[in-house]
């Protein structure tokens, strides 16, 4: 596995690829890999010839006082794993490089952005669709691969990419998660011992609620309800920034269960900001 930090080195060694009739998945990440990541690079491997992993920590996508600068790193462990996992090429680009001090291009999906996550972080996704469309034109893959854990983020990119008509084929990789049920994610790196115990109810608490509607239950705000009193029993340090019931295309709010209905929720326990989520 080859690993470039320059933009005009990684652009070369695509356009070679590409040369040669090889296609190309990208798999971007921001680094401290776990198997999460780890089953994206595998996905990608079957959907192209070379596989390219970014570990880049946008700061685009962080807002001030958040946690860029403890986000957690450790290079020699990535660049292991990356390679066992079967990457071919690794791209970590310096920021200076990616944004350079005139920046002045964003790209955003407004309507999309603002529920869920958006509505604490209202420069995220922002800083995400900036950062993947500068990915995007950099590395001109074939597919792209994204996580349904972060299931705002690969609909938010989805529509990016038709209403742009960027030539890249989007592809999920389900969620995964540790044995206890915990999703797996770099911030959980933040948890004492004791969250870390307890936060595994978050999956527990959404078990639940997939349960009731089976049962019968249509409310959105009675499962609401259930969730808010099952984390304050369960986890009391937690506070719960949404927990919200959608249409998992079109992001809104939809107040009885239908067929097709996603519960997303972001719960923070200590100083780790918890996603988790279910489809009905
Ligand atoms: P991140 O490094 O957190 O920006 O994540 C990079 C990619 O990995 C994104 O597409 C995430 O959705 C995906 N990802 C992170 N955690 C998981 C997980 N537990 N299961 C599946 N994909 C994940």
């Amino acid at each position: 596995m080859q690993i470039l930090t320059k933009i005009t080195e990684i652009q070369a060694a695509c356009k070679q690829l590409r040369i040669e009739n090889k296609s190309i998945a990208l798999v971007p990440t921001m680094g401290f890999l776990h198997e999460g990541h780890l089953s994206l690079i595998r996905l990608a491997k079957k959907e192209a010839d070379i596989v390219v992993v970014t570990r880049f920590v946008n700061p685009a996508q962080f807002a001030p006082g958040e946690d860029l600068d403890a986000y957690p790193n450790d290079a020699e462990h990535d660049y292991k794993v990356t390679k066992e996992a079967g990457a071919d090429l690794l791209f970590e680009p310096l920021s200076s490089s990616m944004y350079g001090e005139n920046h002045a291009t964003w790209v955003e999906v407004p309507e999309m952005a603002k529920f869920l996550c958006g509505k604490t972080r209202p420069t995220h996704f922002r800083g995400v669709c900036t950062v993947v469309t500068k990915l995007f034109n950099i590395i001109a893959p074939d597919v792209a691969v994204f996580g349904e854990k972060d299931w705002q983020q690969i609909t938010l990119i989805r529509r990016m990419v038709q209403d742009l008509n960027i030539p890249v084929r989007i592809v999920g990789g389900a969620l995964i998660r540790e044995d206890d049920g915990l999703a797996m994610s770099s911030r959980n790196a933040y948890l004492t011992k004791e969250e870390r115990s307890l936060a595994p109810h978050i999956r527990k608490a959404l078990l639940l609620l997939d349960e009731k509607v089976k049962a019968g239950e249509k409310s959105a705000s009675v499962l609401t309800d259930i969730f808010q009193k099952y984390i304050a029993k369960n986890i009391p340090m937690a506070s719960i920034d949404y927990m919200s019931v959608v249409h998992p295309d079109s992001l809104e709010s939809v107040e009885n269960i239908e067929d097709k209905t996603l519960i997303a929720v972001a719960v923070n326990v200590g100083k780790a900001r918890l996603l988790d989520n279910i489809l009905l």
